[in-house]
């Protein structure tokens, strides 16, 4: 069970406790209100992926708040009322400017770490790019210099570059280190 940031309930502000589902549906604890207003379910949350490609190349962007080395996908949650793939053109129309042109999925990926679920696509795209304040730089690699990481996102690279011909050469380390290669320049 999730230990969560939730201690009291949305409707009646009474203190959460914890429950059992019923055994039939596997006795799982959730953290629920005494009075049944409300359940924590702590469902996995969907998250949208572009493996976005401008011209031949793919975009790998850097979110300000990572280090140096760090490149990956873009990605974004969803809005209320949109499907997947109106929301990564959303998603990458406000993080690079660039415009949707063709949207393929690629697959769906577990990210239990972070509770969530990662829809992924191949998004080819056009325009002039223009980072959003989110993110700090970007790259466009080669689609054959891909080096994806073994988690997440990672995934749907290695199966695009699979689908592509391309062999996959993962890389040792999380993307997310500060000590991690950078997957652009990991096979100049
Ligand atoms: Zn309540």
């Amino acid at each position: 069970m999730s230990t969560g940031a939730y201690q009291y309930c949305p409707m009646c502000a009474a203190p959460l406790i914890t429950r059992a589902d019923a055994a039939s549906e596997g006795g799982k604890l959730r953290l629920a209100c005494p009075d049944g207003h409300w359940t924590h379910w702590d469902n996995p949350l969907p998250v949208l992926a572009a493996l976005v490609e401008v011209e031949g190349r793919i975009l790998l962007a850097r979110n300000a708040a990572w280090p140096e080395t760090a490149y990956a996908l873009i990605t974004g949650f969803m809005e209320r009322g949109e499907t997947p793939e109106q929301g990564i053109a959303r998603e990458l129309k406000e993080e690079t400017n660039l415009d949707a042109i063709g949207t393929r999925l690629i697959g769906v990926y577990e990210f239990i770490r972070k509770n969530e679920v990662i829809i992924a696509y191949h998004v080819e795209a056009a325009g002039e790019i223009r980072l959003s304040e989110e993110l700090a730089d970007y790259r466009l690699v080669a689609p054959e210099k891909l080096r994806p990481w073994r988690a997440g996102t990672g995934y749907a690279v290695a199966d695009w570059m699979r689908a592509r011909g391309l062999e996959v050469e993962f890389l040792d380390r999380p993307l997310l280190s500060p000590a991690a290669p950078d997957p652009a320049a990991a096979k100049q």
